[in-house]
């Protein structure tokens, strides 16, 4: 990773709630994220990932809590005068201004020299590598292109703090890999503390210094992405972080669970259970060991998914269990064949069914 300025803003958002009517957005919802630092708010369609998002930028009011900036009282300010940089999912660029003219906007309200917003606008152009589109309308560049203007015009006015709203849910998943490469890129080199909101799994772990999984309003949990999942706090995290199979299972004793003839520790995390009791066994598909047998259970899929292959295997139960191996281990195997399969761990999470 690139050295890492840190000259960036710590953000101290403490106990923040918010309802619409009966609907509990937030529910005394706190996160830090340190200077220079990168979170990724994830979790599904309506957890309050982006109600959090826009109580920081000023856009919506909070019931409860403070929202601070290096000791600064947010919430006591009106949103322009917050100096956080926002970028959003639809592009939002002013489309009868040039590439040039969107990016100097803000240092334009602010009342920068002339001198001071070309220097700042040519260091912008740079950094998105746009130096060419500087004469270009909104209407004549790319997708992808639009949003690293949008970053651009967000970064020009070193924002204390920026704030990022799903904004490659527009780009097609090519450019938006690319892009997202890109955005980590420039919050590293800009050293700029970075709130990311995203529903995307895949697209959180691969950018966040940390991520925070929220369910009903709350941090499920934060941490690594690395953590997130291989020591996930709940079952929740577990299930919401990555693919995982949901093995239906019973509880030998408080302690261990048959899983497919299986017997294995229940993790810390796991649902309480008693002995006797039917519960999921939650199992990675990485830890689904295949081998070949003559009869029992069949592999109905096969996915190539480059290095990985994900399989498919009916073993009698009302899903299917997912198997992911080299795609090399692979092509041993066809749709069709029957096999045997294992669990390759000796600890599971368990959920009460
Ligand atoms: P999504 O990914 O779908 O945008 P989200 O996690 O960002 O979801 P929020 O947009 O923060 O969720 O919404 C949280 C809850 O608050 C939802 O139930 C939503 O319907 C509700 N909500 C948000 N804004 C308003 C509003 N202005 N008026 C009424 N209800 C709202």
């Amino acid at each position: 990773m690139s050295k890492r300025v840190t000259s960036g803003s710590e953000l101290v958002i403490s106990g923040i709630s918010r309802a619409f009517g009966a609907v509990q957005a937030l529910d005394r919802f706190s996160l830090t994220i340190a200077p220079g630092e990168l979170v990724c708010l994830l979790g599904p369609s309506g957890c309050g990932k982006t109600t959090a998002l826009r109580i920081v930028a000023g856009l919506e009011k909070s019931d409860a809590g403070t929202v601070m900036i290096d000791g600064e009282d947010l919430l006591a300010k009106d949103a322009n005068q917050r100096d956080i940089g926002m970028v959003f999912q639809s592009y939002s660029l002013f489309p009868n201004m040039t590439v040039a003219e969107n990016i100097a906007y803000g240092l334009r309200v602010r009342k920068k020299s002339k001198e001071q917003i070309n220097k700042r606008v040519a260091e912008m152009l740079e950094l998105v590598s746009l130096q060419s589109k500087m004469n270009s309308f909104p209407h004549q560049l790319s997708g992808g292109q639009q949003q690293r203007v949008a970053l651009a015009r967000a970064l020009a006015i070193e924002p204390r703090v920026l704030l990022l709203d799903e904004p490659l849910s527009a780009l097609d998943a090519q450019v938006r890999t690319q892009i997202r490469d890109e955005i980590r890129r420039i919050q590293i080199e800009s050293g700029t503390t970075t709130l990311f909101v995203t529903h995307d799994q895949e697209e959180a772990m691969a950018i966040s210094d940390r991520v925070g999984v929220m369910q009903h309003g709350r941090l499920e949990q934060i941490d690594t992405p690395n953590t997130l999942y291989n020591k996930p706090e709940t079952t929740f995290v577990a299930g919401f972080v990555g693919i995982t199979n949901y093995i239906p299972s019973v509880a030998d004793s408080k302690n261990e669970v048959q899983v497919l003839g299986q017997v294995l520790e229940i993790s810390e995390h796991s649902s309480v259970v008693k002995k006797g009791e039917e519960v999921r066994a939650l199992v990675r598909p990485e830890s689904i060991h295949v081998e070949k047998a003559s009869h029992g259970a069949k592999i109905i899929t096969k996915s190539f998914l480059g290095p990985m292959t994900r399989v498919g295997v009916d073993a009698g139960l009302a899903e299917l269990i997912y198997a992911e191996m080299s795609s090399k281990e692979a092509k041993k195997f066809d749709t069709g064949d029957h096999v045997k399969i294992s669990i390759t761990t000796e600890m599971v999470m368990v959920e009460s069914v």
